[in-house]
């Protein structure tokens, strides 16, 4: 046993044995953004044995605030952030097995990229990642750990098949995205992250050392009258409106990528959110209010951001006018629409 893990062993909780347990699971990470990265190094100081980076965007200079692997050249050099975190996460252990994987998790590859490990922490910072997270997880009998944070609050949840329910039998019971805000429109207290990751990781050593996994969904908050923290679902079964818990249906996998994103006319891109309940017009209006201007019709809305336009329509659509980029325009979508 590693002399780097002897203070993990002492703790009877992990133990030998447990420690033996960690160092063969292998933890696949979703978005390494602030819950993912600093998630991750965690997982490889505790010496999780193999640990997957999974990222499709950039690092620019806002993230430095609070994403623990990256630094100024990063962002300067504009690196993706799956190669930097691997590279940060190398030289913390030069022996680890860190593997970058710079894409887009679609219906199409999630499969493929999640297959094959033990553990998914899903760190991603949309609901379509995270419903496309939980439904491969199930198709493929995979625990997963769901860990989010906006503005003052955190989320974290586990998911094991066959033992408890699964994220989408959670998140359906919650008000839909377009109302909740996104960290774009309400920023986040910048030491939330860490505190996040810490509890998810936490799991991730009870998942790994055989313990029961925590019931329900952790939320808490940390700003208004300092921390404070409550259990929801915690008595829940699988739900039977769950196309995933009842019918053994995986939703976020049959949809096609290709009909979510598609360029229409020069410069603008349209997405479609598949499964999406109706936008909120006032709930968007007031979040986007404060990062630019924002025009509405009972059809419409429509907001002037940094260089793009975003057209949200009734039936749920966006138009991203100012890009050809499909992937850039679902950034924004991501960042300003969904949650
Ligand atoms: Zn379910």
């Amino acid at each position: 046993m590693s002399e780097r893990h002897a203070r993990s062993v002492l703790f009877p909780g992990i133990g030998p044995e447990g420690q033996a347990r960690i160092s063969r699971t292998s933890v696949a990470f979703i978005g390494v953004g602030a819950v993912g990265a600093a998630a991750a190094e965690i997982a490889l100081r505790a010496g999780f044995g193999r640990i997957a980076l999974v990222d499709r965007d950039v690092v620019e200079p806002s993230n430095l605030s609070r994403q623990v692997l990256f630094d100024d050249d990063d962002a300067r050099s504009v690196r993706p952030k799956a190669d930097a975190a691997a590279d940060r996460l190398r030289e913390i252990d030069p022996a680890a097995a860190v593997r970058a994987i710079v894409a887009d998790l679609e219906p199409g590859n999630a499969c493929e990229i999640l297959g094959g490990h033990d553990l998914v922490v899903d760190g991603s910072d949309n609901f379509e990642t995270r419903l496309l997270v939980s439904d491969a997880c199930r198709a493929l009998g995979i625990a997963s750990i769901y860990a989010a944070c906006v503005g003052e609050e955190g989320r974290v949840a586990v998911s094991i098949p066959g033992k408890t329910p699964c994220l989408r039998c959670y998140l359906e019971a919650l008000p839909p995205p377009g109302e909740g805000p996104t960290c774009d429109t309400a920023g986040v207290v910048p030491s939330l992250p860490p505190l996040v990751a810490a509890i998810a990781m936490t799991e991730a050593l009870r998942f790994a050392a055989g313990e029961t996994p925590a019931a329900g969904l952790l939320c808490l908050t940390v700003w208004s009258g300092g921390f404070r923290s409550r259990r929801l679902f915690e008595q829940a079964r699988p739900s039977s409106a769950c196309p995933v818990c009842a019918e053994g249906r995986h939703p976020a996998l049959e949809t096609d990528a290709a009909d979510l994103v598609k360029l229409c006319g020069r410069q603008s891109v349209q997405i479609t959110p598949r499964g999406r309940p109706r936008p909120d017009f006032d709930a968007l209006e007031r979040r986007l209010a404060g990062v630019g201007r924002v025009r509405r019709s009972p059809q419409l809305l429509n907001a002037d951001l940094d260089g793009v336009s975003l057209s949200v329509f009734a039936d749920g659509r966006c138009v991203v006018r100012g890009t050809a980029d499909p992937a850039c325009a679902r950034g924004y979508y991501d960042r300003y629409v969904g949650g």
